[in-house]
Order: structure tokens, then C-alpha cells, then sequence
């Protein structure tokens, strides 16, 4: 017994040595978990010990009364924290947290006693603003928050950059609950999100009749699917050199049976936010696929078809089994099918948008990158990702012949993407100059109503049997020409109707 115990205390110090630090760790984390519960109970906020939305509720009323005593107004200011995700994703979380903080210091030393500031949820702050004798006072305040925030924070040695997005509600004018003004102002900051980030807007009447109908929107959507009323319409995308039909864009319309055919510039970012995108995405590459392989069936030439991802779909994890389920369920070969991602939807999770770019083009899907032009200003990734096309956006090319700087543009783009041995298609063509300029400039497709808009399939097909009887057949040397530089084609996919 005595000699185990000489055994063991020999070995005493390096035990000790060893276990000491996952004690204090444990000790700290306790404490931390501790105090996050004390926080709470007290109606604070875990990180920042600001009051929850609870308090912040009560402690409205109780201004409520005040203003009412005083004849004063309040402002109730909801405040969003831009860019608050791509700080998580690229310094992780922890830096995120002492973002939070340095910011909750800043605006609660420039606030003072009199004003409230409590924390909603994660990127979303409020300030219940006391004693105000108008709205004018209220925009004030506002401008000084805004001013306050444009100095950096300095995290984890970065000068981190950060602004506020914000909307108010006045008390009384818009309300006399908190409920009610904080649905007012998240309306109001909703309002200026979709202006720009950093911007604020105050609370309007039209602000509850565009959200009246966009919740009419959203209960329709929800049913849309299920009702069969979204179709697929195909837009062609034309090889400048030959003027012969390479491939098609499926462009999704909403066949709504009192609004008539709704743009989907409507229905897609409502589709975004409540995740309709998701089972929505999934119908349109099915159905893509599905009309490929019909189009195939009929004994029509086969073309190569591209279907848009939006970024929540683009991050969605059954993405891959998806895309693989609906090309296999409809037997085609990967390399019929092309995905257009925005530069956004990729990086804004650039590890993951590299590895799942990655196992879709080994599988032979190809890559274009939509919009080109008007998002990320990084070209780093262009090195990065397995991209096989960019798509000049349309903005540049509307102007192409009456503005150089336009003109400079799409030149530098094309000669960018041929350099990194990409192809270049320009979106939203509608005259013959400027198809002329872009052939000039050495761009490869084009896409846009001069040669057609999105059709039906019906329409589309005749338009694509017009236009192949009008055109010679493809000689070896511009399938050549137009090989895409990724592309292992199998047998079926090397018609050279379809190699890009
Ligand atoms: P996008 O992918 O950039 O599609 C091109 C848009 O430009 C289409 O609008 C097309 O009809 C329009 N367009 C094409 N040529 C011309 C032209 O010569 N002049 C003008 N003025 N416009 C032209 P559309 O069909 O309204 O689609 C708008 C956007 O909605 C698309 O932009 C895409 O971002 C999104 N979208 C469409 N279908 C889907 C889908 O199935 N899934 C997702 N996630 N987004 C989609
Ligand atoms: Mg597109
Ligand atoms: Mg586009």
C-alpha cells in the first residue's frame, strides 16, 4: 500500500502540472456562466450587461408616462449592426463579442443617464430616447450616433469598421405601446436596409401598407408551389461568333392568379428571408433538368441549361445532393447544367463556398459568376474558385456606347476573365451596336432582348428551331474555340451544341 503511494507521489508534480490548467479553465468558465445567469435574472443582457428587450419594455412605459407628464415626445431608435456576420466568419466569434462591446461602450458614453440603451438580439440594439421635443431633436440624435460609430474599433489588433443601420418610431405620433412603436421602427429600419447599410429612415404610414402586402405576398408563396402557379421561362444565351444558341438561362416567373405574372424581383428576396428559397430552389433545378431532358427526348438539339442560386440557397448543406439528385433523377450528364451564383452569395463564407464549388465542378457542373461587376470589389477569389464564366452585368452594357467609363468597364472585364482563361458572357444586350462593340472587344456570348426575352418553352423551342435553320452547322474548330477549360465531358456532353 505504502510503496503504491511512493508509486503515485513520485508522479505528484507532473499530475498537478498537467491538470491545473483545465481546472482554472473550468473555474473561468463557471464564473462566466455564473455571472451570464446572474445577467439574465436581472433582466441584462449576457454580453453586454445592457438591459434585455424585457426590461427595455418597461422602462418604455415608464418614459411613456414621463413624456405624457412633461408634454415631451420619444424616440424609440432601433439600430442594426452592419456587417456584423463576415466579422464572426473571418475573426471569429469572440471578436464579434468585443465589437459588440467597444460599440455598447461608445454609444452608452455618448447616451448619457438620460437616454435608454438596451440590446434586442444579436446585431440589433435599441434607445428608448427621452425628453425629445420633436422629430427634429430625434434626427439629431441619430446623426450624432451615426458620427459616433464611423471612428474603427480596434479588435483583436484590427481597425475594424463598422456602421449602423437605423430606424426610429416617435412616441405619441406612432404609437402608444412599446410593441407597437418597435414594430414600427423595425419596419422603418427594414425600410432602410433595402435603401443602403448605414442609412436610417423614420417610421410612415406607407411603411405598414408596403409591409400589409408584403405579408400578403409571403402567405401566397407559402401556397405557390404546392398550387402550381411558378413556371420556368428559358432566355437563350448566344455565341457571338457563330450568332448560334449555346445555352439558356431559366428565369422563374409567379403565375399569381389575381396579380397576373409577378417579377421575380419580388418574390425572390421574400422567398430569401422566410426560406421559401430553399424548397423553391429545389423545384427550379428539378424542373430545368426535367425540360433538358424532355427537350432531349423530342430529338431537339441539346443545350446546356444555367438556373440561379440565391445565397441562402448557395449555403444551404443538401446543396450538392440536390443538385445531384435532380440532374440523376432526369439522366442527364452534370455538364448540361450550369449554376449563377452572385460574387456575394460566394464570399460570404469563402472556405465553404470553395469547397462546395469544388465538388460541384469535379462533378462537371459548371460555374458563372451573375452580376459581375457589382458586388465584392476583392478579384482574389476569381483565383480562388473553379469558375468557369463571369457575366458582365447589365449596367454596364446599357450605357456601353454613350459612356467610356462604361466602355472601359466591360473591356476590363473581359480581358480580366480571358487572362484567368474564364469566358464572358454581357447580360441585358438590346441593340445591334452595342452587340457589334462587344464583338469587337472579344467578349464570347451575349445575352439580352435583342435576340430574345425569357420565353415559355413552347416559344423558346421554336425560337431555337428558327434560329438553328437559319444558321450553319458548327465546325469542329468552334467547338474548339469553345470548349470550357473545366470541362471533362463524357461522350454525350461533347456535342459541341453544348460545350459552353
Ligand atoms: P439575373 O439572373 O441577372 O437575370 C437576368 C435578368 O435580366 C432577367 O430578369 C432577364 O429577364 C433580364 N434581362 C435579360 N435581357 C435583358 C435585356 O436585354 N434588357 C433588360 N432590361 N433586361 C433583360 P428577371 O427574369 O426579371 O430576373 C431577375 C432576377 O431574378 C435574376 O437576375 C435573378 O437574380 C433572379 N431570379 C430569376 N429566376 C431565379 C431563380 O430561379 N432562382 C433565383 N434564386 N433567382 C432567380
Ligand atoms: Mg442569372
Ligand atoms: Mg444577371
Amino acid at each position: 500500500m505504502q510503496g503504491t503511494f511512493q508509486y503515485w507521489s513520485a508522479y505528484l508534480p507532473i499530475i498537478v502540472i498537467l491538470v491545473t490548467p483545465t481546472v482554472v479553465a473550468t473555474w473561468f468558465a463557471l464564473q462566466l456562466h455564473r455571472e451570464r445567469v446572474i445577467r439574465r435574472r436581472d433582466g441584462a443582457d449576457y454580453l453586454t450587461g445592457l438591459p434585455t428587450r424585457r426590461a427595455a419594455s418597461t422602462m418604455a412605459a415608464q418614459a411613456m408616462l414621463d413624456a405624457q407628464r412633461n408634454g415631451r415626445e420619444l424616440a424609440l431608435i432601433v439600430l442594426n449592426v452592419d456587417r456584423l456576420k463576415p466579422i464572426n466568419d473571418s475573426l471569429g466569434h469572440q471578436a464579434g463579442d468585443e465589437l459588440l462591446l467597444a460599440l455598447a461602450d461608445r454609444l452608452r458614453g455618448m447616451l448619457g443617464n438620460a437616454n435608454v440603451l438596451a440590446r434586442l438580439a444579436g446585431d440589433e440594439f435599441t434607445i428608448i430616447a427621452r425628453n425629445l421635443r420633436g422629430a427634429r431633436d430625434a434626427e439629431d440624435l441619430v446623426k450624432r450616433i451615426t458620427e459616433a460609430v464611423r471612428q474603427p474599433f480596434v479588435i483583436a489588433s484590427f481597425d475594424l469598421q463598422t456602421s449602423l443601420t437605423i430606424g426610429v418610431s416617435m412616441y405619441p405620433l406612432d404609437g402608444d405601446t412599446f410593441d407597437l412603436l418597435l414594430r414600427r421602427a423595425e419596419m422603418a429600419l427594414r425600410c432602410a436596409k433595402s435603401a443602403s447599410r448605414g442609412s436610417y429612415r423614420f417610421y410612415a404610414l406607407e411603411m405598414s401598407s408596403a409591409a400589409d402586402e408584403r405579408l400578403s405576398l409571403e402567405n401566397d408563396l407559402r401556397r405557390a408551389l404546392e398550387l402550381n402557379q411558378l413556371e420556368l421561362h428559358y432566355q437563350p444565351k448566344v455565341d457571338i461568333g457563330t450568332s448560334r444558341i449555346r445555352s439558356a438561362e431559366a428565369l422563374l416567373r409567379w403565375r399569381h392568379p389575381t396579380r397576373g405574372l409577378v417579377p421575380p424581383n419580388v418574390f425572390i428576396p421574400i422567398a430569401e428571408e422566410t426560406g421559401l428559397i430553399v424548397p423553391i430552389g429545389e423545384w427550379v433545378l428539378r424542373d430545368a433538368c426535367r425540360q433538358v431532358r424532355a427537350w432531349i427526348d423530342s430529338g431537339m438539339s441539346p443545350i446546356r441549361i444555367a438556373v440561379n442560386l440565391s445565397a441562402r440557397q448557395f449555403r444551404h448543406v443538401d446543396l450538392v445532393s440536390v443538385v445531384r439528385s435532380a440532374i440523376d433523377e432526369a439522366g442527364l450528364q452534370p455538364g448540361y447544367v450550369e449554376l449563377e451564383l452572385t460574387e456575394s452569395a460566394i464570399m460570404d463564407d469563402a472556405e465553404k463556398s470553395a469547397a462546395t464549388l469544388g465538388i460541384l465542378s469535379t462533378m462537371g457542373v459548371h460555374i458563372s459568376i451573375d452580376d459581375f461587376g457589382t458586388g465584392y470589389s476583392s478579384l482574389s477569389y476569381l483565383r480562388r474558385f473553379p469558375l468557369d464564366k463571369l457575366k458582365i452585368d447589365r449596367s454596364f452594357v446599357r450605357d456601353l456606347m454613350s459612356n467610356p467609363d462604361d466602355a472601359s468597364i466591360v473591356k476590363a472585364i473581359i480581358s480580366l476573365a480571358h487572362n484567368l482563361r474564364l469566358r464572358v458572357v454581357a447580360e441585358g444586350v438590346e441593340t445591334a451596336e452595342q452587340l457589334n462593340f462587344l464583338r469587337e472587344l472579344g467578349c464570347d456570348q451575349y445575352q439580352g432582348y435583342f435576340c430574345s426575352p425569357a420565353l415559355p418553352p413552347p416559344a423558346f423551342e421554336a425560337l431555337l428551331q428558327k434560329m438553328r435553320a437559319e444558321r450553319p452547322e458548327l465546325t469542329e474548330a468552334d467547338m474548339l474555340r469553345t470548349q470550357s477549360r473545366l470541362s471533362a465531358f463524357s461522350p454525350e456532353v461533347t456535342n459541341p451544341e453544348i460545350s459552353n
